[in-house]
């Protein structure tokens, strides 16, 4: 099979006539060639968003009214829930998620654009007290043309997030995604055309990211950057933003806690300790990769850890498991050797989950691995992993667990586990991070909080209200009328 761009509501061949080799995780064969975008291809993306937009917010796409914007990204959810299972089964196969994980990723993009959809025309400025004779207002506009680097690990999810908020707030859209994950965002762009979107509104661009993202966050027409992944990829985006004055959005992933005191309710929290690093095989920005583990309960939560850790599965996406495999040969590599290292360093491993007897050998699949006793400074306890990796770290005070909470480069999210409402505020005034969440991990997901980080996990905000006041510049306008 071989892709094109999506530009202008059509497809594109690449300019060079390039293909790029996209694999499937799950048996390390080749599944997509993809348009290896450059700069020419680019270039022609971000022309079809100007255009779309118009050089005075008169085009096609720039001159329609909120409420028309809304309507077309209320078609666009009501698209994507008659094609769930369609992009569902392309996520899976093309990151390796299990094929449960990516039903629940489709049904949530659904959720973003009908949210954004119903928050276009409800988004507005505000008139403001000034001195006698003069009225002033403020007013939300759209930066122009967005650029949207999306990573491999929840494509569908993320340009929900971003793209969803962007075309809200009238803007025009060029997406790079994942060389490893391009197909779904691609089948999205032209169910967008589809719906009525207007030529340029929403344009795909594939390719490395080396190539054809450096070249988009360079280019001199995008007017506002919305990047997730790596914290060093993220500081060459910010890099390349800054040259031109251009803001930057980055979501980077990071190290989250989940603080478990002795006064948890654990059955509550057992699943969820779990299931926030085994969901996408730990490749998640907010995974719980770190829990810290209250003295007095530190063996009877290592022991319900252990059992639990041991019963994880992970296999073929269409069996539906606990994981499916890993997103590349790089990431395996990478999620291996960090697990050889803690151990060469003396760190105990507690347990290890199961690969499927049904998984190929040239597929990417990691065992879940539970660390115990890890020390706080160590690598594993540092550093993202972005694997089925927990490490269990013991403390026995709440101004320790903050310590060691707050201890590491990254600030995206924490868990609290507490059933003493004093210490669950307390303690969440004193994270250092996006978004914490008391008895529970992730509120499942919810569009509706902001979300994004501090430190090395970024800058900015998505989802929520507070996305489209990112993807929105504020004017003021002053009358003096006397
Ligand atoms: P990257 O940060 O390199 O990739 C993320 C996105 O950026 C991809 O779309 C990639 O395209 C693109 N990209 C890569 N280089 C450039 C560039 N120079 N300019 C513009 N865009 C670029 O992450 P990796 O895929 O290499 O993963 C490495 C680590 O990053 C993971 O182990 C994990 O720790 C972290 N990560 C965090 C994510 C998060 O959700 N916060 C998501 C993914 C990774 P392409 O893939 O085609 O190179």
């Amino acid at each position: 099979m071989r892709k094109d761009h999506y530009i202008a509501n059509a497809w594109v061949a690449p300019s060079t006539g390039q293909y790029l080799d996209s694999f499937d995780p799950s048996n390390g064969q080749v599944l997509v060639q993809l348009a290896q975008g450059n700069a020419t291809d680019v270039d022609r993306a971000v022309q079809a968003a100007k255009q779309a937009l118009g050089e005075t917010f008169d085009g096609p796409w720039g001159r329609l009214s909120a409420v028309e914007r809304s309507r077309l990204l209320f078609k666009l959810a009501a698209a994507v829930t008659e094609h769930a299972e369609e992009l569902a089964q392309l996520e899976a196969a093309d990151c390796g998620k299990s094929l449960k994980t990516a039903r629940v990723d489709a049904t949530a993009l659904a959720r973003y654009f009908e949210y954004y959809a119903g928050a276009a025309d409800k988004l507005h400025g505000e008139t403001l007290p000034f001195n006698a004779g003069y009225t002033v207002l403020t007013l939300r506009e759209p930066h122009g043309v967005t650029a949207h680097i999306v990573p491999w690990n929840y494509p569908m999810q993320i340009f929900g997030r971003t793209v969803g908020a962007a075309l809200a707030a009238g803007n025009a859209c060029v997406v790079k995604p994942a060389e490893d994950a391009s197909l779904s965002l691609l089948r999205l762009a032209e169910l967008a055309a589809e719906v009525g979107f207007p030529a340029g509104a929403l344009n795909v661009v594939t390719g490395y990211g080396r190539e054809a993202g450096n070249d988009l966050t360079a280019h001199p027409g995008i007017d506002h950057i919305s990047f997730t992944g790596s914290t060093q990829t993220g500081r060459l985006v910010a890099h390349a933003a800054a040259e031109r004055h251009c803001p930057v959005t980055l979501e980077l992933g990071g190290k989250s806690p989940q603080i478990v005191f002795d006064d948890a309710d654990l059955e509550a929290a057992l699943p969820v300790l779990v299931n926030a690093i085994a969901q996408n095989a730990g490749q998640t920005c907010s995974a719980g990769s770190r829990a810290l583990v209250q003295r007095g309960i530190y063996e009877r939560v290592l022991a319900l850890l252990v059992s639990r850790f041991e019963a994880l599965q992970s296999g073929p996406p269409a069996l539906q498991l606990d994981m499916g495999p890993l997103v590349n040969r790089k990431q395996f590599e990478q999620v291996r050797a960090m697990v050889e290292q803690a151990k060469a360093q003396g760190i105990v491993e507690a347990a290890r989950g199961r690969v499927h007897p049904d998984a190929s050998a040239q597929g990417f699949y990691q065992e879940a691995v539970l660390f115990r006793d890890v020390p706080p400074e160590s690598d594993i306890a540092q550093k993202e992993i972005f694997g089925p990796v927990l490490a269990v770290i013991p403390f026995d005070t709440e101004e320790q667990a903050v310590r060691i909470a707050n201890g590491t480069d990254f600030g995206l999210v924490a868990g609290i586990w507490s059933r003493d409402g004093a210490r669950q505020m307390r303690v969440a005034r004193k994270m250092r991070c996006g978004q914490v969440f008391i008895n529970n991990y992730g509120a499942g997901g919810g569009v509706e909080l902001p979300f994004g980080g501090v430190k090395a996990s970024g800058h900015g905000r998505e989802k929520g209200f507070e996305a489209l006041y990112g993807f929105t510049v504020l004017k003021t306008i002053a009358i003096q009328h006397g």
